[in-house]
């Protein structure tokens, strides 16, 4: 069994990140990141995103209202961001509070804006597999660590556990394009599958992303496949100082010795979701100056 190193492969993108921008002609990329209240998963998000800007060289404004942020009062913050030209990328961090529909505030970001991939306009550039859009940052971070680890999807049956529009719709639709690093058989499966199991021991590749902690165990994987676990849950735990323990949606103990290779949590999808971020904010920086250079 192999590891996947998400930080190392990670760590890589970034290094190949800052020597990119450093490339760039006039002003150094841009994004927002928004964060709404006080979610302490959501405040860690963004200091990693935060942080991993500071280390390519990419600007970062960070924009924290409060919980009690009405939805007209957000709307007129994107949109004060979609009109501002130093800004662009926007990233408002996923889950909101309740009482905001996070779909109408994704779909108010520009979608020339959206790095984080959610926009209608962008989920259907990756349906009609146009490049020019923003691919969302989870999935697109599994390509690329199964392609810079090796494994080849062409013809494989993969197996996608989850549907989201944030990580299992648009990992299966990269997984199906007519690609030389995709063209694989994918089923998607959710919480009405019959018959999981017959199916996730189909899997030649399983990508668990249903956040349910170590769902996945021994007798729900082929032997020999490739396992990618999204999942991250926190499960209590009193030895630890946090009093949890973060864990993934598969049983990695008694997966891992069956598998040819797996991706540890923390470690392995994780890092990839930032590194993204950060390449398809470079991305709508350049975008914008091939607009400007076309005025
Ligand atoms: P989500 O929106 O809650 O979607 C979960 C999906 O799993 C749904 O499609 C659901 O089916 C399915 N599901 C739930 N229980 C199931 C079961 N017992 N059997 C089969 N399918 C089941 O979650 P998400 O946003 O996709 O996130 C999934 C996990 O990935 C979470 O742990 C999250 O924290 C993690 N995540 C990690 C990263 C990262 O960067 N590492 C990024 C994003 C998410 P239905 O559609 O039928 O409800």
């Amino acid at each position: 069994m192999e590891l996947i190193d998400g930080n190392k492969i990670a760590a890589a993108i970034i290094a190949e990140l800052k020597a990119q921008v450093a490339a760039l002609p006039g002003r150094k990329p841009c994004i927002a990141l928004v964060r709404v209240g006080e979610d302490p998963a959501s405040v860690s998000y963004v200091k990693k995103k935060e942080l991993a800007c500071a280390e390519i060289g990419i600007a970062s404004q960070l924009l924290f209202p409060p919980v009690t942020i009405s939805a007209d009062e957000l709307f007129a913050l994107v949109d004060k961001l979609n009109a501002d030209p130093d800004v662009d990328g926007i990233l408002v961090q996923s889950p909101l509070p309740k009482h905001l529909n996070e779909v109408a505030v994704f779909r108010r970001i520009a979608a020339h804006k959206d790095v984080d991939g959610f926009h209608t306009l962008n989920l259907g550039k990756l349906a009609q597999e146009d490049d020019t859009g923003f691919v969302a940052c989870t999935p697109a971070g599994i390509m690329e660590l199964l392609q810079r680890s090796g494994v080849k999807l062409a013809g494989k049956h993969v197996v996608m556990l989850g549907r989201s529009l944030i990580v299992g719709k648009p990992a299966a639709l990269l997984a199906l394009q007519r690609k030389p690093w995709a063209n694989a058989t994918v089923t998607v499966c959710h919480s009405q599958t019959a018959n999981l199991p017959s199916i996730t021991c189909q899997a030649d590749v399983l990508i668990a992303a249903i956040g349910k902690a170590e769902f996945v165990t021994a007798d729900m994987v082929k032997p020999g496949a490739v396992v990618i676990d999204v999942g991250v849950n926190r499960v209590p735990d009193l030895t630890k100082k946090s009093g949890y323990r973060l864990t993934g949606d598969v049983h990695f103990s008694t997966v891992a010795p069956l598998c040819s290779k797996i991706t540890p949590v923390p470690g392995g999808v994780g890092p990839m979701t930032v590194a993204m971020l950060m390449q398809n904010t470079l991305k709508a920086r350049r975008q914008s100056l091939i607009q400007v250079g076309n005025k």
